[in-house]
């Protein structure tokens, strides 16, 4: 069998893929509650003789371990699990049994992926030097799914010497392939800030110290960050998302309250970006007699793809899909918590295009219209089998 034929294969597979990722968009389940999720993953991964199966690492994970006819090194495939809290609004026989709780991001698809991924892989395993470690993550969409798996030892026994992720991506047609050296996915941070001043009445701003005055500054200071400060041929995000304060037309407040998130590619540009949000606000509050304090969370930092991974994928997507569009250059400010993996083993996140709007399937990801043309799961089912078996040797 050759590289090629993984698109023969997957194709075969088509049946099983697709009937495991209706019955996943039937059955969301939210970060760290993916319960019968995991359950079913375990089922079906049960299956395949040989497959050692690990089942609540990261509390509601799953791993399990592919060992291939001869040594070799380890790759890691990772998948994730989660759904979103928001209702539904398609209309499809697959539509969400689990009402406010919706697979809007393509995660059922990554399962399905990744449960076919190990057929596949495991129908070849006499010809794979080295291991595949399958690994299910929850609670991607926020919780800290991959932090709570390392936590559990998801790098260790075996340690990985590679890293594979995959995304549905319906921002792409079907067909379209994003792999990308380099910084892929942003770095994203959130932050809040609280201004304090000091309360008064509204006729009488003399005897107060206005905090709302001073956040208005702040805000609008904080985006000389990106315009001003960061070089332009770099990217950085500064976005207030939640300000608060106030309750009446005549009183000014004591304090106000605000939440953003920062995201950048760069290591410099990010640090850049904090230390000049907390300057900014400590000054600009300063200057208008107010204190100010900044809280700042680490969300996940850049997703990174390694040169070496990359490439090797890039040569296997062009023997896979000669006519498809494989595209070399690609970043989204998005980001992902796979990152925290990929800082630690070099790896690459494969972006797989699944919108087709000629079939009306091309509503953004967290969209309650979201779906993707199935036809995306065999791509990448077989597009992810197929670096994993070249990195193996195969
Ligand atoms: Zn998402
Ligand atoms: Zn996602």
């Amino acid at each position: 069998m050759s590289t090629a034929d993984f698109i023969a294969k997957a194709q075969e597979l088509f049946p099983y893929t697709q009937k495991l990722r209706r019955e996943f968009h039937r059955h969301p389940e939210l970060g760290l509650e993916e319960k019968r999720t995991a359950r079913r993953i375990v089922e079906e991964l049960e299956e395949l003789p040989g497959l050692t199966v690990q089942p609540g690492v990261g509390k509601t994970g799953v791993v399990a371990l592919l060992e291939g006819g001869s040594p070799g090194p380890v790759v890691l495939l990772r998948v994730d699990m989660d759904a979103l809290p928001m209702m539904e609004e398609n209309d499809v026989p697959y539509a969400s049994q689990n009402d406010g709780v919706m697979h809007a991001c393509g995660h059922d698809g990554h399962i399905a992926m990744g449960l076919a991924a190990a057929k596949l892989l495991h129908a070849q395993r006499e010809n794979l030097a080295g291991m595949v470690k399958f690994v299910f993550q929850p609670a991607e969409e926020g919780d800290g799914g991959a932090a709570l798996m390392i936590g559990d030892g998801v790098l260790e026994n075996p340690r990985p010497d590679y890293a594979l992720a995959l995304h549905l991506w319906n921002e792409k047609p079907l067909d379209w392939y994003g792999i990308a050296p380099g910084p892929t996915m942003a770095s994203a941070e959130t932050f809040s800030i609280k201004v304090t001043g000091k309360g008064g009445h509204g006729a009488a701003p003399h005897n107060a110290i206005d905090p709302i005055l001073a956040a208005a500054h702040i805000v609008t200071s904080l985006q000389s960050i990106v315009s001003r400060e960061v070089e332009p041929v770099d990217a950085g995000v500064v976005s207030i998302t939640s300000i608060h304060g106030g309750t009446s037309h005549n009183i000014i407040p004591p304090e106000v309250e605000m939440l953003g998130t920062t995201r950048s590619f760069e290591a410099d540009t990010r640090e850049h970006i904090l230390k000049r949000l907390r300057e900014i606000v400590a000054g600009v509050a300063e200057t208008f007699r107010c204190e100010a304090e900044v809280e700042l969370d680490d969300v996940s930092p850049a997703v990174v793809n390694d040169p070496e991974v990359t490439a090797r994928a890039q040569a296997v997507a062009r023997r896979l899909f000669p006519d498809g569009t494989i595209t070399t250059e690609y970043q989204t400010m998005g980001a992902e918590d796979m990152a925290l993996m990929m800082e630690k083993i070099p790896g690459c996140y494969l972006l797989i295009g699944s919108a087709n709007a000629s079939k009306g399937l091309d509503a953004k990801h967290h969209h309650p219209l979201f779906d993707f043309d199935e036809e995306a799961l065999i791509y990448g089912s077989a597009l992810i089998s197929a670096v994993a078996a070249d990195i193996l040797r195969f």
